[in-house]
């Protein structure tokens, strides 16, 4: 059996990506060593990037239709991926507003 659902965007095509604010940042904040001390600055320092990135709906989406279960996506650490998950949160909710508007792009 197939898995399959609404995607707003080509995943793969990789025109998101391009436009991703991260492009050109350190990739080791986006993946940091656990959630304390110097990991926690990188976790703020990723996000503070992720506020102003194009593509966040995407990259969330992407994220969590794909399980990622690493790193900073769309804002979001790790764990607040899980606990959403855990909660029964849809965690693309949020953004469904933003997204609606970069369905397409
Ligand atoms: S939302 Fe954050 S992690 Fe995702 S592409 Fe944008 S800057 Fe990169």
């Amino acid at each position: 059996m197939a898995l399959t659902w609404d995607r707003t965007h080509d995943w793969d095509g990789g025109a998101w990506r391009d436009r991703a604010s991260c492009r050109s940042s350190d990739p080791d904040l986006f993946f940091p060593v656990g959630t304390t001390g110097s990991a926690r600055e990188q976790i703020q320092a990723a996000k503070v990037i992720c506020k102003a990135c194009a593509v966040t709906a995407q990259c969330l989406e992407f994220a969590v239709m794909t399980n990622q279960e690493s790193g900073i996506w769309g804002g979001m650490s790790e764990d607040e991926r899980r606990k959403a998950r855990a909660r029964g949160i849809d965690v693309l909710v949020a953004l469904k507003p933003k997204r609606r508007s970069l369905v397409g792009s």
